[in-house]
């Protein structure tokens, strides 16, 4: 059993996707009408009755809260790199420190990587940039503080569209839902390379409310300007909004129940992460500049790619004697890692790809709605009338 852990992306790190590809979308287009001819493929329909009031996650569930960064950006411009000197910017920094936003990003590093500043330490840190702990060495924000400034100045100023073009992204593919908590999206400052953006279950205090948190300090490294920063970001959080839109989503759906728990069996871990992941990648990238040379009609390297490593974690995974340590780290590498290696993401991401260009966006959410098992078995079909595409390996599939 493996307990997924919260994702941590890595999404700005390498290769944005080449330029365009010529004629991709006309062979795209014959691709999906080859698909479309009959026998017809049996597509996921459902199989429970659909609840009166159900709709799409909305704008209005999408809060974005500058606050919490630009804060600690007041206070740097009253203390400087040093403070006051008189007490007055640390009593500020210790409210910060003592804010939701901020006890969660302690919880967030207790959790992930095992150091556990406490609420002092935060306080210090974010008052005298130059003093680090772990997790938490502000210098390279305050050196940056300007830049970081401008994208949180933007993301305020854009509020409102920002939460309707995410909400537009990922509704498209996220199960309908009766009701829906806010998805607040904290934007903080932290140390540089730990995390640019992640998604937890809930905040501090245990409410149980999705919360994303954003490092602003790491948004600096998605472009050389604050449009390009912005750009990538929007994507970003699209791909966090999804995932806290699906842990809402899934808990009345019948195809999710073997999924919900905090410890999955490994195959069906990797099962979770492949539409949890991989649709949320997909959200991600098939909106990103070049995208058409990555959802290309003839698989490309990538696709084939993560299938490979992913019959290959399969294979590992079943081999007797191996150490359970091991074991946990072949899994992990599902959903975590450089972004190209992540097996269980990518090779969801161009499962999702593939059944949207073959049976249509409506059938992709049908499947994700449907759950894991659905998802495979959707994917496979495309699959088998497709000889180029790559199919799932044996350990993964279920019967049904
Ligand atoms: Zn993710």
């Amino acid at each position: 059993m493996i307990a997924p852990t919260a994702a941590v992306e890595r999404a700005a790190v390498a290769t944005a996707v080449g330029r365009t590809v010529a004629a991709t979308t006309a062979k795209r287009a014959t691709e999906t009408r080859a698909a479309k001819k009959p026998p017809a493929v049996s597509v996921p329909q459902r199989t429970y009755a659909s609840a009166a009031g159900e709709r799409p996650l909305s704008a209005a569930e999408v809060f974005l809260d500058v606050s919490p960064a630009t804060r600690v950006l007041s206070l740097w411009k009253r203390g400087g790199r040093t403070g006051s000197g008189n007490g007055l910017t640390r009593t500020d920094a210790r409210g910060i420190a003592r804010t939701l936003p901020y006890q969660t990003v302690r919880v967030f590093l207790r959790e992930q990587f095992r150091c556990a500043p406490s609420e002092e330490e935060i306080a210090r840190a974010i008052e005298l940039p130059d003093s680090g702990i772990c997790g938490f060495g502000m210098d390279p924000a305050y050196r940056n503080r300007d830049s970081i400034a401008a994208v949180a100045g933007a993301v305020s100023s854009r509020r409102a569209t920002l939460a309707s073009q995410i909400a537009g992204d990922v509704s498209r593919y996220l199960p309908e839902a009766r009701a829906w908590k806010k998805v607040r999206i904290w934007f903080v400052i932290a140390s540089q390379t730990m995390f640019d953006a992640v998604s937890l279950r809930a905040s501090a205090d245990g409410d149980s409310v999705p919360v994303i948190l954003i490092n602003l300090t790491d948004v600096l490294s998605y472009g050389d300007t604050t449009a390009e920063r912005l750009e990538t970001l929007e994507h970003v959080l699209a791909h966090e909004v999804f995932h806290a839109g699906l842990r809402q989503a899934e808990a009345p759906l019948p195809g999710w129940a073997d999924y919900r728990d905090n410890s999955l069996p490994d195959f069906a871990y990797i099962r979770r992460v492949m539409v949890d992941e991989g649709v949320a990648h997909y959200i991600d990238w098939r909106e990103r500049p070049g995208s058409d040379s990555l959802f290309t009609w003839k698989p490309s390297s990538r696709e084939a790619f993560a299938f490979s490593q992913l019959a290959t974690a399969c294979r590992r995974l079943k081999q007797p004697g191996a150490a359970r340590g091991d074991l946990i780290e072949i899994l992990q590498l599902a959903g975590t890692g450089p972004l190209w290696s992540k097996y269980g993401a990518i090779s969801g991401m161009f499962a999702a790809h593939r059944i949207e260009a073959a049976l249509g966006r409506k059938v992709l959410r049908l499947a994700v709605e449907a759950g894991p098992d659905e998802f495979l078995r959707t994917y496979r079909q495309v699959a088998s009338r497709n000889p180029r595409l790559s199919g799932i390996p044996a350990e993964l599939i279920t019967q049904q």
